[in-house]
């Protein structure tokens, strides 16, 4: 995958201009890595849609460093779509006890996240949390939340046998308030599939406890089905906001976006692993780094075109110095000019060329003729352009005719380049080459 994309990526940042066509087919495979990366189809549809439009708005297709734009632009949709409003960190605990329920499907580790999420309340906040587990179903399941408590140094209401999770809620209310609790927090039975007992009883605890936040906890490995869980406890249930766990497996996050995209609901927190220390606050730009399939894509690719440039540079000075200046080059640079504000502009930049720039103007030479000479290049062939000493009469008029052109004008190029590479082999003696070359890359 992220070879894919460094593809994309490197073949963007070889090119000196981007045109339409790039920007989809660089959005195309945009598009396949965030299906690898388990992102449902109509979000990627419609993400890649965004980014398109956003590509087309902006200059990118004048832009010198295309491929980064793009690359930014991509970037920067997937943090603006994973990101949700406010600190996602940030529980409202306010008005003690508050009560704080926890939700999601069997084994998607509710339990752990619920002990975790209580250590750092407790550790990070100075709160005092009682936890209570409502899963009557499996009694090992409240011993499991007892021991993680004992574990984490964290209070648990006492097991009570033969009780419904209505009960139990009613009792975690009355002790949290009486024993002086800020927090208490309900960590629900769940099923291995949504199914409507497991909904009822849900919304029975909800309607009792009146929770401040309710927390879907979804394994991050499930991708898409993660979504349609998300979608029914939300429509059922309502929840505030969602914790993905399992995301130290190798999953690429995809669900995040997803669920982000079709859902509406913030993600606050993610699960790192087994242990009680593992969980941290959502971070958009590392998921976003994720589903790229990158590190810091960025920052990678700024890297590789700063290389590129100077490295392009490098090569083209030496040849210049050797008095290899050819029609491919001088086409460059008449359309860095088109580009830089026209020919005057570029040679009053350069040293040593002031007075040709008056020369010029005083010539006529307008950007109307960049225009044409670039014209008059295009038409030559491969090897004219590599060596324009083969010109013959023949070759010229077959020149100038593709170009709509003059032989004369075509003369006039030829002589332009002869004398511009005449300098360039004298500048390059004089090391002032460098410099008028620093200036124009
Ligand atoms: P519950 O049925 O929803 O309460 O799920 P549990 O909390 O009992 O978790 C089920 C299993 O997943 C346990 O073995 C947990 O240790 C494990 N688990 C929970 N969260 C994470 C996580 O973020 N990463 C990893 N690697 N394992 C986790
Ligand atoms: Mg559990």
């Amino acid at each position: 995958l992220s070879e894919r994309l460094s593809g994309v990526f490197d073949r963007l940042t070889k090119q000196g201009a981007l045109s339409e066509d790039d920007v989809k087919t660089a959005l195309r495979e945009v598009r396949v890595a965030l299906l690898e990366a388990d992102v449902s189809l109509p979000v990627a549809r419609d993400f890649v849609k965004k980014v398109q439009d956003q590509a087309t708005g902006q200059s990118v297709l004048k832009s010198i460093t295309p491929g980064q734009q793009v690359i930014k632009i991509v970037h920067d949709a997937l943090i603006d779509t994973l990101r949700g409003e406010g600190d996602p960190g940030a529980l409202k605990i306010d008005n003690a006890p508050a009560p704080i329920l926890m939700v999601g499907l069997q084994g998607s580790g509710k339990t752990t996240t619920t002990a975790k999420l209580a250590k750092r309340l407790t550790e990070r906040e100075g709160k005092r949390v009682l936890m209570a587990s409502l899963d009557v179903n499996r009694p090992a399941a409240m011993e499991q939340l007892a021991i993680l408590g004992t574990q984490i140094g964290v209070d648990t209401l006492p097991i009570v046998k033969g009780e419904d999770p209505v009960a139990i809620a009613k009792r975690a209310k009355t002790q949290a308030a009486l024993g002086g609790y800020d927090v208490y927090m309900l960590d629900t039975a769940g099923r291995l599939h949504i199914d409507a007992e497991l909904i009822a009883q849900a919304a029975a605890v909800r309607d009792v406890a009146n929770p401040r936040e309710t927390l879907l906890v979804v394994d991050g490995l499930t991708g898409q089905d993660a979504v349609n869980v998300a979608t029914e406890f939300d429509d059922k249930i309502g929840v505030t906001g969602v914790v993905l766990t399992r995301m130290d497996g190798d999953g690429r996050g995809g669900a995040a976006l997803s669920m982000r995209a079709v859902t509406g609901k913030p993600i606050r927190f993610v699960g790192l692993g087994e242990k009680m220390d593992a969980i941290e606050t959502f971070d958009p730009e590392r998921i976003a780094g994720r589903i790229l399939g990158m590190g810091d894509i960025v920052s990678l690719v700024e890297k590789a075109q700063a290389t590129m440039e100077a490295e392009q540079a490098e090569r083209m000075m030496k040849r210049f110095q050797k008095g290899q200046f050819n029609m491919n080059d001088l086409r460059m640079q008449l359309e860095q000019m088109q580009k830089m504000g026209g020919m005057e502009s570029v040679m009053g930049m350069m040293p040593g060329m002031g007075k040709m720039a008056k020369q010029v103007q005083e010539a006529g030479f307008d950007d109307k003729i960049i225009a044409r000479q670039i014209a008059l290049i295009q038409s030559m062939t491969k090897k004219e352009r590599a060596n324009p000493q083969i010109l013959q009469a023949s070759r010229k008029k077959r020149i100038a005719k593709g170009a709509g052109l003059e032989v004369s004008q075509l003369n006039q190029l030829l002589k332009m380049h002869r004398q511009m590479a005449d300098m360039m082999k004298k500048m390059g003696k004089g090391g002032m080459l460098k410099q008028a070359m620093k200036g124009m890359f």
